[in-house]
């Protein structure tokens, strides 16, 4: 099989992997006094160091704190809920994790985007005005999962400061496709995931200035400063520790890795398939994404397709059933109808090759054709 779905899920990264067979089968409860409980608790505090290198505030780690959760999800739904007494306003093209709380709550308020994919920010300043909420929290996205664009960070939070609203990120798909840089952009809380970037799935972490402190939605011991209770994923947050360190060591390399064969891809499609239209491409995206339309053809028979073929991409919108839907990113960005089951996702990593993409290139011509 060719892989080219990385911003679906990561492989295990050489140092996670390593660190996994090594401690996986000590018996590690970092509550525990003893000496494997110190263990548990050196590696988890570790992890915290590679972790906040990794997004960019090693230098002023004692600012922050790291919470660690089951996963990205968690950790937005975390960040959500202590907001219920406030109003909320996120993005039109946030992740489920972020947008299907508008489904429960009513104190949610979607900022349109504008056809590049990029947030309208005059939106979000005239409604952040018009709001009477004592509590305030803006809620966006580093890039897009689908169509790799990246938000304006640092201005949003700037917006944001001006009406006393706080500022959370959903940051999962950042580490390792670019360079991170919290303290800069100056967000209150973010969100990573540790299997996007070669940790493993189940693991997650929300990363928060510390003169905020949060409501926990899972109590019991009081781990991670009460603000998430459970005996932590030792193994889960030693692989994340330890991909983080790895992200890091190769970044600008890998960087230039993936915008060099996510380049060629482009070039190729934009040459050879004048039926293709190429998303977001404008603005400024991930090194790795490329969200493709062809007019007139199903994701769902695509993706299907350059499966038997022997290749794994994605709709960019698939559902936990694995049933391709509409994209309401495509949607908020202002695609027909008739476009928003036509996308097919191709996300490449740092070991992607150019004679891969030549594979699927040649496969891509016989489906669509
Ligand atoms: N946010 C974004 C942008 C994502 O791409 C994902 C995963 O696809 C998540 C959140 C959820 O992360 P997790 O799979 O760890 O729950």
């Amino acid at each position: 099989m060719i892989y080219l779905d990385y911003n679906a899920t990561s492989p295990i990264s050489p140092r996670a992997l390593a660190i996994i067979s090594e401690i996986g089968a000590i018996p590690l409860n970092p509550s525990s006094i003893h000496y494997y409980g110190r263990k548990g608790k050196q590696i988890i505090e570790n992890s915290r160091r590679h972790i906040a290198q990794l997004v960019g505030i090693g230098a002023n780690i004692r600012d922050y704190d790291i919470v660690f959760t089951s996963c990205g999800t968690e950790a937005n739904n975390l960040m959500l809920n202590n907001y219920s007494d406030g109003e909320i306003f996120i993005s039109a093209i946030e992740h489920p994790s972020v947008s299907m709380y508008a489904k429960y709550q009513d104190n949610v308020r979607k900022i349109d985007v504008k056809p590049s994919g990029i947030i309208d920010l005059e939106a979000l300043e005239a409604a952040l005005a018009s709001s009477k909420a004592n509590r305030k929290l803006v809620s966006v996205m580093l890039a897009n999962n689908e169509t790799g664009v990246i938000q304006p960070l640092k201005e949003i939070k700037s917006i944001a400061g001006k009406y006393g609203a706080d500022m959370h990120s959903d940051c999962v798909q950042g580490p390792g496709k670019l360079k991170m840089n919290l303290s800069e952009w100056e967000v209150d809380f973010a969100t990573i995931s540790g299997h996007k970037f070669g940790g493993m799935t189940g693991v997650g972490a929300l990363i928060m200035k510390n003169k905020h402190v949060l409501k926990p939605q899972i109590i019991g011991g009081g781990q991670e400063k009460s603000m998430r209770s459970g005996t932590e994923n030792v193994l889960g947050i030693a692989a994340l520790g330890a991909a983080a360190e790895e992200v890091l060591q190769n970044l600008d390399a890998n960087i230039d890795k993936m915008q060099e064969v996510r380049n060629y891809l482009e070039s190729k499609l934009m040459s050879d398939f004048p039926e293709v239209e190429i998303i977001g491409s404008s603005v400024e995206r991930l090194p790795n994404t490329t969200l493709l339309i062809v007019n007139g053809k199903k994701s769902e028979m695509m993706v299907v397709a350059l499966d038997l073929a022997g290749i794994a991409v994605s709709s960019g919108s698939a559902c936990s059933s694995g049933k391709v839907r509409e994209s309401e990113v495509l949607k908020a960005m202002g695609y027909k109808s008739d476009m928003l089951n036509s996308a097919l996702r191709v996300s490449v990593g740092a070991g992607t090759t150019k004679e891969e993409i030549d594979v699927f290139l040649s496969k891509f011509r016989e489906i669509i054709s």
